[in-house]
């Protein structure tokens, strides 16, 4: 059986990326939507979440989300059990962590640019949404210093960086470009005679390298959402009406690679 969502071979906790396919929603959400906001009937959306969850085989109740709001806001997920499933998102941010076993977080994307961060050393987990005005503030680097904070080094985080929309379909404004070669060099934006695109997933690598991560130690996945539309919820393909990936990373390591003092 196919798995609802991809994965990276860098992190060795459970993660994934998910995909269209293994949910209950139909079109424009079919199937596999994960998000709330978007105008899918909610008791589909609460089914999709215990599909995943009993995939993984992970509590539903120990999920954690914020409101996303294309900040560069990152926050500690909050303490205490929820009594509701899913629980509802804890506040206005883009990017969570948690160091407590059994406990994951998740960021929604449908296009944007989701990162899974993982400190196998000091076990803190961390999830990342990062669309133009994320990578634009350099979100990534923020979530590296909250995990830098507690204790985390950088050149020991491991990252993957999930399907979005990539550079060859995300047409931007001249003006937008400008600012993304002045941001992070000309080689995150491709120029085809007036069409201007930008690499947002290079741009988020480049940050997390400039952050302290080791270039080996930075995954980026190559689907992109736009152009499968099989696999893909993309807001720019769909104008905006279709469903959301959840991107999770689960606080769950290996009993063998415990912290080390
Ligand atoms: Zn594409």
């Amino acid at each position: 059986m196919s798995r609802s969502f991809l994965q990276s071979s860098l992190l060795p906790v459970p993660h994934g990326f998910t995909t269209r396919e293994g949910g209950v929603s139909e079109e424009p959400f079919a199937s596999l939507n994960l998000g709330f906001a978007v105008g899918d009937v909610r008791e589909r959306v609460v089914e999709n979440h215990q599909r995943l969850a009993a995939e993984l085989g992970v509590p539903l109740a120990t999920l954690h989300t914020v409101k996303q709001v294309h900040g560069e806001r990152v926050v500690e997920a909050g303490a205490g059990e929820g009594s509701e499933e899913p629980r509802p998102p804890e506040g206005e941010a883009d990017g969570l962590w948690t160091d407590r076993p059994g406990h994951w977080v998740g960021v929604g994307t449908a296009d944007c640019v989701p990162v899974l961060l993982v400190d196998p050393e000091g076990q803190r987990v961390a999830a990342v949404h990062s669309g133009w005005k994320g990578t634009e503030a350099r979100i990534v680097a923020r979530a590296v210093e909250a995990l830098v904070a507690r204790g985390s080094r950088p050149e020991r985080l491991l990252a993957a960086v999930g399907p979005c929309i990539q550079r060859c379909c995300y047409v931007v404004s001249e003006e937008l470009g400008e600012r993304f070669t002045a941001c992070f060099g000309p080689q995150v934006v491709v120029r085809e005679g007036s069409q201007v695109r930008l690499d947002l997933s290079r741009a988020v690598r480049e940050t997390l390298l400039g952050a302290g991560l080791l270039a080996e130690r930075v995954d980026v996945l190559a689907p992109c959402t736009a152009c499968d539309a099989r696999r893909f919820f993309s807001h720019r393909r769909d104008a905006g009406r279709t469903g959301r990936h959840l991107n999770f990373v689960v606080h769950r390591f290996p009993a063998a690679s415990g912290p080390i003092s």
